[in-house]
């Protein structure tokens, strides 16, 4: 694989591309963007295009250099990646003990650091000044989801280059070379602008949790609550991907009316029927209410409560929203016109 087959990312790519040809390649830069969206991809495409031993400004795949690249077994490409829950400090001194010696063959030693935020704040601290300034020939290539847990000393030193989610198209494109048209048409609803999330997951769940979503929405508070409790032990936290794509959905279809920008394509006839039931004003009050409760998972790990708050408040059945038998009518008919 070389630049030109990454699928979006069109301005990162361009900018890393001219660099390369213009020889002026930074000491280091920091890949940031959210989770799955092919940063790592780019970075180790950019090794083998700083290295290519017969195309310039990207890789030919082909020579003996790309070709190690790939397997990972070029001694020059140095991956470095949380041993355990975080990147720790011996592995910094490791890699500062390693290329403290000349590149073996390349024209550029690259260093790969992937999940850059899970850095433990002493490791950071001991990498500044090899960021600053590595050795020559040397790039190091930060890969972060976020920079937040980085001590801001870390992202200063970094020509950074933010990557933005895929668009849907984009994400089917992705999805095509890995899953059958079935799984995508399944998958692609839940990415988020993110084929590698839904590429991580295992498929029959998701499929499962599809069915379950549909339910859940029924208008029986002890089926909810039995769906919950189900969910629980399997995939929760993509249960609750798929209720916030649904809200997002409604919204969008209210807002914009166009069916092409919907995640949820595959159920656009039950999307089409649910939307007037709802006003925007309380989708995007359900939308939030059920980031906060994903937050929650986060917080108090407690998946069986928080699938429940979901299931049982949003869409209004919350008893300081709306009473008894509205309550009983339930959310799903406002939701979702079905089962
Ligand atoms: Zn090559």
């Amino acid at each position: 694989m070389a630049f030109r087959d990454v699928v979006g990312h069109q301005r990162p790519l361009q900018t890393l591309q001219k660099e390369i040809k213009a020889g002026k390649v930074h000491h280091a830069y920091l890949f940031t963007g959210m989770e799955g969206i092919g940063k790592r991809l780019v970075a180790l495409n950019m090794a083998k295009a700083l290295n290519c031993l017969t195309q310039e400004g990207d890789a030919c795949d082909h020579c003996h250099s790309c070709q190690r690249m790939d397997k990972g077994f070029h001694p020059d490409l140095i991956p470095i990646a949380a041993e355990g829950e975080a990147i720790k400090i011996q592995q910094i001194r490791e890699l500062q003990r390693v290329i403290a010696f000349k590149p073996y063959e390349a024209r550029w030693r690259v260093i790969i650091v992937d999940g850059a935020e899970r850095t433990t704040r002493e490791a950071a601290n001991a990498f500044l000044k090899t960021l600053e300034e590595p050795p020559p020939w040397t790039t190091i290539i930060l890969v972060a989801s976020t920079v937040e847990t980085l001590p801001p000393t870390v992202p200063s030193r970094c020509q950074r280059i933010r990557f933005n989610l895929l668009r849907q198209e984009e994400v089917g494109e992705v999805l095509a070379r890995h899953l059958c048209e079935e799984e995508i048409h399944t998958l692609a609803p839940l990415a988020g602008g993110s084929p590698g999330r839904v590429l991580r997951l295992d498929r029959e769940e998701i499929s499962k949790a599809r069915r379950e979503f549909l339910l859940a929405l029924s208008p029986s508070i002890g089926q909810r609550l039995r769906v919950a409790q189900e969910l629980a032990h399997r995939e929760g936290k993509i249960f609750l991907e798929i209720l916030q794509s649904w809200l997002r959905d409604l919204i969008v279809y209210r807002e914009i009316g166009e069916e092409a920008s919907l995640l949820n394509y595959d159920l656009t006839e039950e999307l089409r029927k649910a939307a007037p039931r709802r006003e925007t004003e309380g989708l995007l009050r359900d939308f939030w209410a059920l980031l906060q409760i994903q937050g929650g998972i986060e917080a108090h790990g407690n998946l069986q409560l928080s699938l429940e708050t979901a299931l049982l408040g949003i869409g209004g059945l919350r008893s300081d929203e709306i009473s008894g038998s509205e309550a009983r009518q339930g959310c799903t008919g406002a939701l979702f016109s079905g089962p």
